[in-house]
């Protein structure tokens, strides 16, 4: 198995960066990951004003793997997350859905133990631990570790849990990919801006789809798969991953588009993964009752 440790984060995505590891397909690999406060938060009186924001919103990476190569799908296999027993959610003025009206920069820390975030005296939340950032170098330039598109990158996808896969477009050599930006649980739209923000391990295994590649991210779960898309407004989103996802289903069943588009309205799930990063992410649901593998990829 390869370890990477902590210390090796990136800060953006891009075909640029130098592999900290190497690794083949098949091959185990544990990413120990930071939170996305680069662990800066040490109790509830430390202040935002006191971030080093440049160590913000970092992913473990990147990881070469063997064999990638442009046009190829990377299978990001999740295995198993771990997380710490300390959580930070925090709110920032003008931040958030509800960032326009007036409040306070804030920071709350949270137990986790027992399966559980504890939020407060007798309230507390079932943890779902997922991954927020996750992706490989983009088609071009460098974007910020903190955005997201095609690449993968901050998508903050609550369902992107320990025993699902995620399939990546691969752009570069070796797709570079990285990881972090754990959160212990959240719930679709990611409100205040946080969710419980903590460090973990990711353990992961990779696999190749050679010569094919998804449209945007693709997210397989036990029952479903769904396009990950985004863009610079929520409709924007939609839209992206509606088109998609009745692509696939021109594909899958060699139907028109009026044919598709139709059933889109029976059987495509569009649902919010969250409202508050530099782009709006939507994931275009679809059941493996009617949708298979083959069909999502081009
Ligand atoms: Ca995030």
């Amino acid at each position: 198995m390869k370890i990477v440790p902590r210390s090796k984060l990136i800060y953006s995505f891009s075909s640029q960066h130098k592999p900290v590891e190497r690794v083949k397909p098949r091959e185990l690999v544990l990413l120990e990951t930071e939170d996305a406060f680069g662990g800066q938060v040490k109790n509830e009186e430390t202040s935002l004003e006191e971030f080093d924001w440049s160590r913000v919103d970092g992913a473990t990476g990147p990881v070469f793997v063997e064999d990638a190569e442009l046009g190829d799908t990377l299978v990001a296999e999740i295995l198993d997350i771990k997380v710490e027993e300390k959580g930070v959610i925090v709110t920032v003025p003008k931040n958030g859905i509800l960032g326009r009206k007036r409040f306070n920069p804030s920071t709350k820390i949270v137990g986790i133990g027992s399966g559980y975030v504890h939020f407060d005296k007798n309230v507390r939340v079932k943890a779902n631990p997922m991954i927020g950032t996750i992706g490989v170098a983009p088609e071009s330039g460098e974007i910020p570790s903190s955005s997201l598109g095609k690449h993968g990158g901050n998508m903050d996808v609550k369902e992107l849990t320990a025993g699902t896969k995620l399939y990546l477009p691969v752009f570069t050599e070796g797709a570079l990919f990285a990881a972090g930006d754990l959160h212990a649980v959240q719930a679709d739209g990611e409100l205040c801006v946080s969710s419980v923000e903590v460090a973990g391990e990711v353990l992961l295994r990779f696999s190749l789809i050679k010569g094919k590649k998804p449209e945007w991210p693709i997210l397989e779960t036990h029952d479903w798969y769904a396009f990950l898309a985004c863009g610079d407004t929520l409709d924007e989103a939609a839209t992206f991953a509606t088109d998609a996802a009745v692509d696939a289903f021109m594909r899958k069943y060699e139907w028109p588009f009026e044919k598709a588009y139709m059933f889109g309205s029976l059987a495509i799930n569009l649902e919010i993964n969250q409202v508050v990063d530099p782009k709006k992410g939507i994931r275009a649901v679809m059941s493996k009752d009617f949708m298979s593998l083959n069909s999502l990829l081009i």
